[in-house]
């Protein structure tokens, strides 16, 4: 048995398909029993690459982009962890906390971090108030 990767001039699809031998798939093609899965069109072409080949190659880049957000996301986690450490976590409240800071000249030995949205951050910034937005990764270990 072997696979081929079949693609349709027509619509563009492309599709497997398993033939006895490559043999069979000439007669096949000749005979024009071979039809497009989609718009049953005859116009039907072996595509050039096997798909053994294109599975691998799009495996490899897959698994190097797992990688590399794995790398980002342990960056973050290192950065979670200095901020976990120095700051102390006000969750929703950090709109009022941040105000509570700038407004009271609240002693804080530690800055905040917290949950903000779009517009507090926006209205904090309006009245001078410095946030900055870091991106955060969930710890599911924790
Ligand atoms: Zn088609």
């Amino acid at each position: 048995m072997i696979k081929y990767r079949l693609i349709c001039k027509k619509c563009n699809i492309s599709f497997d398909s398993w033939f006895a031998s490559s043999k069979e798939y000439e007669k096949l093609k000749i005979k024009k029993f071979l039809s497009c899965h989609n718009c049953n069109s005859k116009n039907v072409e072996k595509t050039l690459m096997a798909p053994t080949l294109m599975n691998k190659t799009k495996n490899e880049k897959a698994e190097k982009n797992i990688l590399k957000i794995k790398n980002i996301n342990d960056k973050i986690k290192e950065y979670q962890k200095f901020i976990k450490n120095n700051f102390r976590y006000v969750g929703q409240n950090f709109a009022y906390e941040a105000r509570s800071i700038h407004y009271k000249n609240k002693e804080e030995q530690k800055g905040i971090y917290g949950i903000a949205s779009k517009n507090e951050i926006k209205e904090l910034k309006e009245e001078g108030i410095k946030t900055d937005i870091i991106p955060w990764v969930e710890d599911k270990n924790n």
